[in-house]
């Protein structure tokens, strides 16, 4: 396994492997790598020659009062995972070189200003103009993302066909821990405590899920008044909305729908989201094209 630290470094270690014709695949991510990151490299194994993993703790995705420096970080412990995982290269830019001096920003309009756009203003700059640098450094053929950041699996495609950037971009599912809890990096803040409020939020979508009949408001309002109700839980949004526009759906729906949610449990900051299916509906509430 190849670990670089530059752009140079690392277009030199992909040439031949290019050359030789294997399709090669990027895994963006920011680090303290979980089974959620670990499933998007098997999904990019089975579609490429090469896997390429990125780790970079995104400071432009960060906002203001936000946990940026506080975000985990154990760089050798995840080398060791990705090693195993036989991952061919991993690019960890230096912190500030893969920023200094950027003054471009990719910005996509429509899709990025409700939901964690609304709470988190400019995030979505901040992951679009990174996540544009990283798909030029790489160049690579396929790049795949977790439905656990819908919102940003959708934005990115967006991006990748508003730009003509010529890569597929692949959304892998959500992965979750025994008991339900969406797996997630910042997981590691949580008390025991706190884990255990955590639980509210993928108890209230499978709710929702159960109870789905195609009523967008009624599954709304489950999930808003579980959430409202359950002990060590602040709310932030949730929401069910089309799973290719992100429109907030009113009424009684047709095809499928997703629904999403934010809350925080204590200090962090926790989302998470799951596919309302209608009977007969086509598969899967995915995010497509
Ligand atoms: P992050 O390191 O949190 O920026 O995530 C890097 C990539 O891993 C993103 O595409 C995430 O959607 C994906 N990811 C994070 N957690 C999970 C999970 N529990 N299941 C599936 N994908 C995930």
């Amino acid at each position: 396994m190849e670990v670089h630290a530059t752009v140079d470094a690392l277009r030199a270690a992909l040439r031949p492997r290019r050359a030789q014709g294997g399709r090669i695949a990027l895994v963006p991510t920011m680090g303290a790598l979980h089974e959620g990151h670990l499933s998007l490299v098997r999904v990019a194994m089975r579609r490429a020659a090469t896997v390429t993993v990125s780790i970079f703790v995104n400071p432009l995705q960060f906002g203001a009062g936000e946990d940026f420096t506080a975000y985990p970080r154990d760089l050798e412990r995840d080398l060791a995972r990705l090693k195993r995982e036989r991952v061919d290269v991993v690019f960890v830019p230096e912190a500030d070189g893969f920023t200094r001096g950027l003054r471009t920003t990719v910005h996509v309009a429509g899709l990025t200003g409700h939901l964690e756009g609304a709470s988190r203003p400019g995030h979505f700059d901040g992951v679009t103009t990174i996540v544009g640098k990283l798909l030029g450094a790489v160049q690579p053929d396929v790049a795949v993302f977790g439905e656990k950041d819908y919102q940003q699996l959708v934005i990115v495609r967006r991006m990748v066909r508003d730009l003509d950037l010529g890569v597929e971009i692949v959304g892998a599912p959500l992965v979750r821990e025994p008991d339900g809890l969406a797996a997630s990096s910042r997981n590691a803040h949580l008390s025991p405590d706190e884990r255990r409020s955590a639980l509210a939020l993928s108890r209230a979508l499978s709710a929702a899920r159960e109870a789905w009949g195609g009523d967008a408001g009624r599954a709304r309002g489950l999930l808003r008044s579980r959430l409202q109700k359950a002990p060590g839980i602040r709310l932030d949004y949730a929401e069910v909305v089309d799973p290719s526009t992100l429109e907030p759906l009113e009424g009684v729906v047709q095809g499928s729908a997703r629904a999403l949610v934010a809350a925080f449990v204590g200090r962090t900051r926790l989302i998470d989201n799951m596919g309302l299916e209608s009977p007969g509906a086509e598969p899967s509430g995915r995010a497509r094209d």
